[in-house]
């Protein structure tokens, strides 16, 4: 088939059955990618007193609050990303997020590190979101950006149904430094989702244990528990 040829089904189709959003059925705007710009202009930002406590974390930050009603469009992005695998969705997030990022962790001398996952689970849905998050925000904030030091050594059971004393629990020692990778002073984590911030705080400990004088902590959404 030419690519003529299926560029003018592509063409014929969109005119009779033009893309809406998933959340609100508005036609699509040419750059749209799922949802519409009316729904994801009311994204709720995430404040400081949304955040949940830490202890290790020196300084987290979170961009949106996630609701869990399915229409709430920052719950959309995220599962969109996550569980139906819409990868493109990542630069559209990473732009978004990229403005709401406090200037004193954007001008911090750091590196930026995704909170790892299994190597099961990446394999599984065939990508890490911290990772492909991370990415675009780099492309978005020009930081250093490291994918090895911090591994996750083993499986830790989804956290949806658990606790916080269960949450802590469940990732305790799930995290490792590799051998041989040099120690930044300060490090920057990076997630999908904060919760109850029992995995950034994980990380975080085990970044410290290793050397690890400042860390902090950034996730594009907030989920209350
Ligand atoms: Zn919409």
């Amino acid at each position: 088939m030419s690519v003529n040829f299926q560029l003018r089904r592509l063409l014929f189709w969109d005119f009779f059955f033009p893309p809406i959003c998933s959340l609100c059925d508005r036609s699509l705007e040419r750059d749209d990618i799922l949802f519409c710009g009316h729904c994801l202009d009311t994204c709720e930002i995430a404040h400081a007193v949304d955040l949940p406590p830490f202890r290790q974390v020196d300084r987290p930050s979170a961009a949106f609050l996630m609701h869990h009603h399915p229409k709430d469009p920052v719950r959309a992005l995220v599962h969109a990303l996550k569980y139906d695998g819409h990868r493109v969705l990542a630069s559209s997030m990473a732009q978004r997020w990229s403005l709401t990022i406090p200037a004193d962790i954007r001008e911090q001398e750091a590196t930026w590190i995704p909170v790892p996952q299994y190597w099961a689970r990446g394999w599984q849905r065939g990508f890490s979101q911290s990772a492909l998050l991370a990415k675009a925000l780099q492309k978005e904030l020009g930081f250093s950006l490291e994918l090895k030091l911090l591994r996750r050594v083993r499986h830790t059971r989804s956290q949806v149904h658990l606790t916080p004393p269960q949450r802590r629990e469940n990732v305790k020692g799930a995290f490792r430094i590799s051998k041989g990778c040099e120690i930044p002073e300060r490090v920057i984590l990076l997630d999908d989702v904060m919760t109850t911030g029992a995995t950034m705080e994980e990380c975080a400990r085990t970044l410290k244990k290793a050397g690890v004088k400042w860390v902090g902590a950034v996730a594009f959404a907030r989920a209350k528990p």
